[in-house]
């Protein structure tokens, strides 16, 4: 079994697309070992995309993600962090409407930076996320 760190964005809770994606989550055969909704200021969303703060986008990326609320969710099932980026598909969503027409950001995301879920890219950031928002134990 893996541990990954799902998020649903401001803008995916905002278009009410929660409930939707909990259903395809389920479905999928992952666990929701433990769920919380946040609210991120400047300085926590700065931290939690360190990795991005010299690109052009990173000041437009914290005020999209501190424009509400975000969901968070510890999802659990084996390979885990890969069949959830398989599952939301590209960063693009503009592109992924044409290229993964099914899958999560093609359906609830809009351009390259309002994607509507997020998910962890490799073991050592899906336990730097999950401790980031659930503390150490959480990790797996
Ligand atoms: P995430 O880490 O959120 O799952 P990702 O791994 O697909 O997304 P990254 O390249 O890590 O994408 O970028 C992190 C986030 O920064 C993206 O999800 C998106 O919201 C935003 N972003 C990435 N590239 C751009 C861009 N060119 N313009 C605007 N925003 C961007």
């Amino acid at each position: 079994e893996e541990r990954t760190l799902a998020m649903i964005k401001p803008d995916g809770l905002s278009g009410n697309y929660t409930d939707q994606i909990k259903i395809i989550i389920l479905e999928s055969g992952f666990n929701i070992v433990s769920e919380k909704m946040f609210q991120l200021d400047a300085e926590s969303a700065a931290i939690f995309y360190a990795e991005h703060s010299g690109r052009s986008f990173f000041p437009s990326l914290i005020k999209y993600m501190t424009s509400g609320p975000v969901y968070t969710m510890i999802l659990e099932k084996s390979d885990a962090i890969s069949h959830w980026r398989a599952l939301i598909g590209p960063t693009d969503a503009r592109k992924a409407k044409v290229t993964h027409p099914n899958s999560m950001r093609a359906i609830c995301g809009s351009d390259s930076q309002r994607n509507c879920v997020h998910g962890s890219d490799s073991p050592q950031s899906a336990a730097r996320e999950i401790s980031f928002f659930f503390g150490e134990l959480s990790t797996g």
